[in-house]
């Protein structure tokens, strides 16, 4: 028996509750239309004009809660139901990845960070595993410590998402009260689906590192063998 299996006890629960929590918030306020009615795709136009940036597109992308900003094509992708929606999950999303359109063009440090990581994190995310087992089972703690550098490199991608995406959020709330797209008492309500989104990274980060400490235990235990 691994004991250190139960560490990925925790981060399980955590990442199923994340996502039930999701799900179950955006769908609550996709039922609660904005009192001003504005759809995602306007609230996001809006917000980019204003900050003088016209460079950006916003497109409908399939699919639910696929919404993001892409940074290379300069774009702006929100899901249907965000795009035509005049909701308050449909604009507080809308006006989150106009946030980090925000934060690219002001080269926000975080984000840049975060982007100088991308590659680093896509080679540590495909090769860590397979080079733990392979490690794992030739016995060769220095296998598993390659897998445990390359893995570390992906947890740090986790944590420097976290302050991009509260950041994100924090100027979504500030965009849409100061060009009037909600109304002070449908705050909260916006604020409640944000704060679940932000949930579903901090349950993927407390997820990577409680596995990295599990990789740690391993790796001196295989040492010690
Ligand atoms: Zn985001």
């Amino acid at each position: 028996m691994d004991f250190t299996l139960l560490l990925l006890i925790p981060a399980i629960i955590l990442s199923i509750y994340s996502q039930v929590k999701i799900t179950t918030t955006f769908n609550k306020y996709l039922k609660v239309a904005s009192a001003k009615g504005v759809n995602g795709a306007m609230v996001a136009q809006k917000i980019l004009a204003s900050n003088g940036m016209y460079d950006v597109k916003v497109e409908m992308t399939p699919g639910k809660l696929s919404d993001h900003y892409d940074p290379r094509s300069k774009t702006v992708r929100l899901s249907p139901e965000v795009y035509s929606g005049t909701s308050l999950a449909s604009l507080g999303v809308a006006a989150h990845e106009a946030g980090h359109a925000i934060q690219h063009n002001n080269g926000y440090f975080p984000l840049e960070l975060r982007s100088t990581f991308v590659p680093v994190a896509q080679i540590g995310s495909t090769l860590s595993f397979p080079i733990i087992i392979l490690g794992l089972i030739l016995g060769s703690p220095s296998f598993l410590n390659i897998g445990i550098y390359l893995f570390t490199a992906v947890v740090l991608f986790q944590i420097v998402t976290l302050p991009v995406e509260f950041n994100a959020s924090r100027r979504a709330i500030g965009q849409l009260q100061a060009h009037g797209f909600i109304a002070p008492q449908e705050v909260t309500g916006v604020q409640k689906v944000l704060k679940a989104a932000a949930l579903t990274y901090v349950a993927a980060a407390i997820a990577a590192i409680l596995n990295l400490v599990r990789l740690f235990i391993l790796s001196r235990i295989l040492g010690e063998e």
